[in-house]
């Protein structure tokens, strides 16, 4: 029996569509099993939140932990088929330890909330709320360095200059004298003649990996926000660590995996190592890691998206990286994303209006294993790091469109009022909304765990460049993905490409819509389709 899952409005409008010039409306089919397919497991579709920016709840103007806890509901209220939220069922919070930088990337204390979020019981109660929805919450965990006023930096430095070589702190961190610098690496004048690595920047001294002292902190660490709910971590900086040294790095996030599956054997753990695609694909033999080569303006999800590549080169990158990572990974979960805190929002360069950012919505949340979402991307929000070369610019202010007091944070020069594509308040209740088209991209995924699961045959359409797509299939099930990033609509005949047979449309996204008859489907410009 089929079950009618609506999205936007009613089948009726749906089937005047032909004969109006009302943009298209969408329904999906599923069957009875649509709760079974969101599988509890690891393949989910996250949300990455700066907490500062996202909702202020003691309009301080600072975004803060009971604020986000009051949010859940738009990301996900806990009823797969209310229609109401986007649909993600796991959030990575960038940093929220104590720390004297607004972004909180140098942390004073592994194991507190800062004080402009909230407190460890608020942390706790945004956890059990999220948890109650099904989402998972993993959050930053920067190990690579301290703020300058972490504890065990300033006890270090006491210590050196009270002339006490024995205190335990001095090994915590990366400390030379002038011989012991190495080239590549950078250091500053720390206490005597020592001075201390600190790559990144001078208030970000870099700890030592190489002492069990360190090591054992890390474990407690784990221990602390494991107990407290967590179900893993983002990891900052992955290839600092032993910087220039591939081969200690991994040796030491082997460990630490192996630490972090003892207290919690269902742990997920998602690292960034900003590299190219050969360099990020060791990693994968710990844990998963960012596909940074979907990334940004350049990267294979947004030239496909912008008509720039061909539809059949993106899927042969896919079931090439793919390839690449299974060779280090027995049944990997990649993390496709198209931006993050780092880069320029993607609206900037995928233009809403054309279905761009739609399209990059589609080609990327219709792959592999677990997309990340950036706070805002789905409301098309923009911010660039522009001439004044700031961070803040791409961390603005969530566009709540209502009385949420949240400002934007230090140092941003961007005026996003000015340069929005609406509010979530503008777009929640338009059924032609950004917001509800990655509403329906996270529900399709959902509704068709092969997406995310299966193993891939890639299809190449000769003569094709706007057109593409390939097949996924799990616990032997197959689903067909294809995309048209063109204007205008084609009809193409399956059966000249391959042998599987397809009866079912799953759904469809996108400017437009698709159909399937016999294997002849039909695709309209900008629209990207599931079948089975
Ligand atoms: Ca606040
Ligand atoms: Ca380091």
């Amino acid at each position: 029996m089929i079950r009618k899952l609506w999205i936007g409005i009613s089948l009726l409008a749906l089937s005047f569509l032909l004969f109006s010039c009302t943009k298209p409306e969408y329904v999906i089919e599923v069957d009875e099993q649509l709760e079974a397919h969101i599988l509890d497991d690891q393949f989910r579709t996250y949300y990455e939140i700066f907490v500062g920016s996202f909702s202020d709840s003691n309009k301080d103007g600072l975004g803060d932990l009971k604020g986000m806890t009051n949010r859940l509901d738009y990301l996900n209220d806990g009823d797969p088929n209310s229609g109401k939220s986007l649909g993600i069922d796991g959030i990575w919070l960038m940093p929220i330890m104590e720390s004297p930088s607004y972004h909180k990337y140098d942390v004073a204390d592994y194991m507190s909330i800062d004080k402009d979020y909230g407190t460890l019981e608020d942390f706790e109660n945004f956890v059990d709320e999220a948890d109650s929805r099904g989402i998972n919450v993993i959050i930053d965990l920067v190990l690579n360095h301290t703020s300058m006023y972490h504890t065990w930096f300033k006890q270090a430095k006491t210590a050196i200059n009270a002339g006490d070589l024995t205190n335990p702190y001095i090994e915590y961190y990366s400390l030379v004298k002038e011989d012991g610098k190495e080239p590549g690496k950078t250091y500053y004048p720390f206490a005597q003649d020592y001075f201390y690595e600190a790559n990144f920047s001078q208030t970000m001294p870099e700890l030592n990996m190489d002492s069990l002292l360190v090591k054992a902190e890390i474990i407690d660490i784990l221990q602390f926000w494991f107990d407290l709910g967590v179900s893993g971590f983002r990891l900052d900086a992955i290839k600092y660590v032993y910087l220039n040294d591939t081969q200690k790095n991994l040796d030491f996030w082997s460990w630490f995996i192996e630490e972090c599956v003892k207290i919690n054997p269902d742990a997920y753990i998602v690292g960034e190592v900003w590299s190219g695609d050969a360099l990020i694909a060791p990693y994968y033999a710990n844990f998963s890691n960012f596909d940074f080569g979907m990334s940004q303006l350049e990267g294979a999800v947004a030239s496909t998206a912008n008509a720039a590549d061909a539809v059949n080169n993106y899927v042969s990158y896919l079931n090439n990286y793919r390839n690449m990572i299974d060779d280090y990974s027995e049944n990997p979960n990649l993390t496709p994303f198209i931006s993050n805190h780092d880069m320029n929002r993607s609206a900037g360069y995928l233009n809403v209006s054309d279905y761009r950012m739609h399209m990059a919505a589609n080609l990327y949340i219709w792959s592999y294993g677990t997309p990340f979402l950036y706070y805002g991307e789905e409301i098309g929000m923009k911010g660039s790091r522009g001439t004044e070369s700031t961070d803040a610019n791409r961390r603005l202010k969530m566009l709540w469109g209502d009385k949420d007091t949240v400002i934007d944070p230090v140092g941003s020069t961007y005026d996003i009022e000015k340069q929005t594509n609406g509010t979530v308040k503008d777009q929640i209740n338009d059924p032609n909304s950004l917001f509800n088209h990655y509403k329906k991209v996270i529900m399709i995924r959902n509704a068709n765990p092969e997406i995310a699961r299966g193993t891939y045959t890639s299809l190449t359409f000769t003569g094709y460049f706007t057109f593409g797509g390939f097949l996924s299939t799990y616990q032997e099930s197959t689903v067909g993905i294809f995309h048209n990033t063109g204007e205008t609509a084609i009809t193409i005949d399956l059966s000249l490409y391959t042998d599987y047979t397809f009866t079912i449309l799953r759904g469809f996204a996108g400017k437009g819509v698709a159909s399937l008859s016999n294997q002849f489907l039909t695709i309209d410009g900008l629209t990207s389709v599931v079948i089975k």
